[in-house]
């Protein structure tokens, strides 16, 4: 059997693999990406962040294209949670760190989604075969050296690389490879049903796209607008009320949501849909774990396989493609001979825990029901221990943004500053080329001006612009394009 050689093989095109991909691809390294399935395909975690919105997919270079493509807007979330009997809302755009143009996430359909971030892994040069099951790594002594895998036809085949990623989500067990056990949350032991209708009430603008969120006794609800008629819904239940999805599901649907007033409101006039790819009405369950190692040498989780909360902050993807972000930041590091394998994931893995760890520790505390959602804000600020108000904490912390990575924040503000004070310069100079006043043409007067744009950057975003501090003592920055680690030199 003739092996092919690649600098990466990733496993599973979801959000986590996709962005990996991209990321390492768009270094000039040689990837491969295996995906079980043709896409489209059907996936839940429909409700998006800002922080993979404005940080990862502008990355990526899909921010116009996922913009243009019709999703709902979503500017925050709307929850019936705790003491208070009537619903509360919050909006990103009360924090300075997503203030602006970064003040929204996406409420997506996953098969639209997930394809457009394979469609542009392969634009952006990753090789991408469909249809390809990863059934195993190989493995030379400590180190895995490549994977194999069934082609669409029924061969099996085998590639060799310098790093295997498993992004193959929650179902595959490829993550057994990496060593340690995966360890299931005794605290989120939920069940989930969930389904979609049409012709759902909405919320009043302008929060129409928010998520909408109601806790009720077995449980709460989430209500999500995919379009201005179709909405995901879903159950989740408490452990203990596990037999109320048993049986019909229909039957139990329809029970849960006559349980829960406010969702008995907004389904009145809806039906549910019963054909195509929204007409199954799914159940998942056993989905809050951590594995215990993200990585060994050769091999790398990101996602779904190595870690997931639960679904109440839609915090899914962003840890998917956040992680993606940091192991690519890793494997970039060590390709381009600037890091040892050890000191690059070891960033990437505490990096990765850390962020899983502030949203297991609130979330632990949001489901105490006997409070009001200011004990929640200030709850947000203990778990992130973050300089901002408690209630720019909570929303800090449920944007995906509380690591307070500049990638995740401040990439639409830097670029859109950048493209205004280019404009500014054109104008002043009286346009580009040949209509250009002739002392902007000089070498000198340019690069003068260049130096005066970063200056004007800096005042424009303030501590934005000042380079990054490591997230752990004796831990490593990114590199200004933020696709790298570098070591952190303390001036
Ligand atoms: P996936 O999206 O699962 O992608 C993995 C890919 O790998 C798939 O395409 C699969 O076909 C492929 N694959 C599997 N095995 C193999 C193999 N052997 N070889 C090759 N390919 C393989 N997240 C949110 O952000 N917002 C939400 O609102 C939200 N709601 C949720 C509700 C529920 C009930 C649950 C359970 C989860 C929810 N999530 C939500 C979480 C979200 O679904 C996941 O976290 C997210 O999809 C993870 O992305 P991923 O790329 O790691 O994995």
């Amino acid at each position: 059997m003739s092996v092919e050689d690649f600098d990466v093989v990733v496993a599973g095109g979801g959000p986590g693999g996709s962005t990996v991909a991209t990321l390492v691809a768009m270094q000039g390294h040689r990837v491969l990406l295996l995906e079980k399935e043709v896409f489209p395909r059907y996936q839940i975690g429909e409700s998006l962040l800002p922080a993979t919105v404005h940080g990862v997919c502008r990355m990526l270079g899909i921010s116009d294209e996922l913009a243009n493509a019709g999703f709902p807007i979503k500017r925050g979330g709307t929850f019936r949670w705790g003491a208070r009997p009537e619903p509360w809302t919050f909006h990103f755009g009360i924090s300075a760190k997503m203030a602006g143009s970064t003040s929204h996430a996406y409420q997506v359909e996953r098969a639209r989604f997930d394809e457009m971030l394979l469609n542009n892994a392969k634009r952006k040069g990753v090789v991408v075969r469909e249809g390809c099951a990863v059934t195993d790594v190989v493995e030379d002594g400590e180190r895995v050296t490549g994977a194999r895998y069934t082609d669409p036809d029924g061969t099996e085949r085998e590639v060799s690389a310098r790093f295997v990623i498993d992004a193959s989500g929650n179902k595959s067990r490829l993550y057994t490879k990496v060593g340690g056990s995966r360890n299931y949350s005794e605290f989120f032991r939920s069940l989930a049903l969930f389904g979609y209708f049409e012709g759902g009430k909405r919320l009043p603008e302008p929060v129409s796209g928010n998520i909408l969120s109601v806790a009720f006794d077995s449980g709460w609800f989430w209500y999500i607008p995919l379009s201005d008629t179709l909405t995901s819904v879903g159950a989740v239940v408490r452990r203990e009320d596990a037999e109320k999805i048993q049986g019909d599901r229909e039957k139990a649907l329809n029970t849960l949501i006559a349980e829960c007033p406010l969702i008995s409101e907004y389904l009145a006039d809806a039906t549910r849909v019963t054909t195509g790819r929204y007409g199954e009405l799914r159940v998942r369950k056993d989905y809050s774990y951590q594995q215990e190692t993200y990585w060994r040498p050769g091999m790398i989780l990101v996602g779904d396989a190595a870690c997931f909360v639960d679904p109440v902050f839609s915090s899914g993807v962003h840890l998917a493609t956040y992680s993606a972000l940091l192991a690519a930041r890793s494997i970039n590091s060590v390709l381009a001979g600037d890091l040892d394998e050890k000191t690059a994931l070891n960033e990437f893995e505490l990096r990765y825990r850390r962020e899983y760890g502030v949203f297991y520790e609130f979330l632990v505390s949001f489901y105490q029901m006997n409070v009001n959602e200011e004990s929640y804000f200030w709850q947000a600020k203990k778990v992130t221990q973050n300089q901002s108000t408690d209630v720019e904490s909570f929303v800090e912390l449920i944007g995906g943004v509380s690591s307070g990575e500049t990638a995740l924040t401040a990439a639409d503000r830097i670029a859109a500053r950048s493209a205004e004070f280019a404009a500014a310069v054109d104008e002043m100079a009286g346009g580009d080329g040949d209509n250009m006043v002739p002392m902007f043409k000089s070498t000198v007067v340019q690069q003068a001006m260049q130096e005066a744009g970063q200056v004007q950057m800096k005042a424009l975003l303030g501590e934005d612009a000042e380079p990054e501090l490591p997230l752990f003592p004796g831990g490593l920055v990114t590199s200004p394009e933020r696709m790298k680690w570098l070591p952190h030199h303390p001036a």
